[in-house]
């Protein structure tokens, strides 16, 4: 028996809400997180559809990329497409869990998702995000130091891109003075004391703090552990939005038309000039990307695929980088194949279903 919370644990494991954007609402819309799990439906959107669907096949939580509700609800009586949505759901014990710009904005995400289709090969955050990253210093009596580096590890941190349990440690002296009332670990009450001790130094995602903090007191043996945390600048070169990366080998306009049609199974798309040199380099952003023109052009993109983009978004094409819209559900709709292999990884005990309805409110003629 599986309860609604632990598979939005899972969930919010691999795509952290704290990478969310301000705008966003992801997590969990509507439901009992303490109901126990009948089945899971995997979509790009929960529409009216989509809730039906669940219940026809016996599923009580709905995965969704894009959340229900956006913005806020003053009362709940189905005059909205919204709400219609929200009243079926809970008439029905049915739970909606949207994974989001959090799902847009981590490696292994939307973006790499689409890269896979594309056949882009080794792919990289197109827009790093800053100031999400902290590093710890704190002193530790050598003797103790394995023990420290290994709590401050296992609570998540030191794991810089592929490395993991990555630390910097120097050796000195610490000199201090405990009180009368004090319980030194090491030395006397009212004597100083000097110790050899570590300087330890990790890094972690900002948001472990909490976790990290908690680890470090209960490892270390002092009474009073001497203990920085310093705000980064740095690029978390793990977590941003769009991404970038390489074709196996070069194609003309031609033969990339050609591809990008049979990759995401469409047949028609909308693109500017393709560049005069064969196309290599591809960016992506699934869903609406017209913000990362600027970075797909410094990346060296020769080509950013991405989604509704404007009649003026496409002037800002160059001889050199070519844009092109396929659609926002074109781009996006492999994102439930990825919700399902998430979740077929960790659970068997029920089922995970990819939903059968079609989401896209928009047609060609
Ligand atoms: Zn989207």
């Amino acid at each position: 028996m599986t309860k609604i919370k632990e598979v939005l644990q899972v969930l919010e494991r691999y795509a952290p809400p704290a990478y969310q954007e301000s705008y966003d609402n992801a997590l969990l819309q509507v439901g009992d997180p303490e109901a126990t799990v009948t089945g899971v439906l995997v979509t790009l959107d929960c529409t009216l559809e989509v809730v039906q669907e669940a219940l026809d096949r016996g599923c009580n939580l709905i995965v969704a990329h894009h959340p229900v509700i956006f913005k806020p609800l003053k009362n709940l009586t189905g005059k909205t497409p919204v709400e219609r949505i929200l009243l079926k759901a809970l008439q029905h014990q049915i739970a909606i869990f949207a994974c989001h710009t959090n799902l847009d904005h981590v490696h292994n995400g939307v973006n790499r998702k689409l890269c896979e289709k594309l056949g882009l090969q080794n792919p990289k955050i197109l827009a790093p995000k800053t100031q999400i990253l902290t590093k710890l210093e704190t002193y530790v009596p050598l003797e103790d130091t394995e023990k420290v580096l290994a709590a401050l590890h296992a609570a998540g941190a030191g794991q810089i891109g592929d490395y993991s349990d990555c630390s910097f440690r120097i050796t000195g002296t610490g000199r201090f003075t405990p009180s009368a009332q004090a319980n030194p670990h090491i030395g006397e009450p009212c004597q100083t004391e000097e110790t050899i001790e570590n300087k330890i130094e990790v890094v972690f995602p900002a948001f472990k703090q909490a976790q990290i903090m908690r680890a470090l007191l209960k490892a270390h043996p002092y009474e009073e552990v001497a203990h920085y945390l310093v705000a980064l600048e740095n690029e978390n070169q793990e977590v941003g939005a769009g991404m970038v990366g390489e074709l196996e080998t070069a194609l003309s306009g031609e033969e990339f038309t050609r591809h990008v049609k049979e990759s995401l199974q469409i047949s028609t798309f909308r693109h500017t000039a393709w560049p005069t040199e064969p196309i290599k380099r591809v960016a992506v952003c699934g869903g609406a990307g017209s913000f990362l023109t600027r970075q797909a052009k410094a990346a060296g993109a020769q080509v950013f695929l991405t989604a509704d983009l404007k009649y003026h978004d496409f002037f800002e094409a160059t001889e050199h980088l070519a844009l092109v819209d396929v659609g926002h559900y074109e781009s996006e709709v492999y994102t439930k194949e990825l919700f399902y292999d998430i979740l077929t990884k960790t659970f068997s005990n029920f089922a995970v279903e990819l939903a059968f309805t079609h989401t896209n409110p928009v047609r060609h003629s």
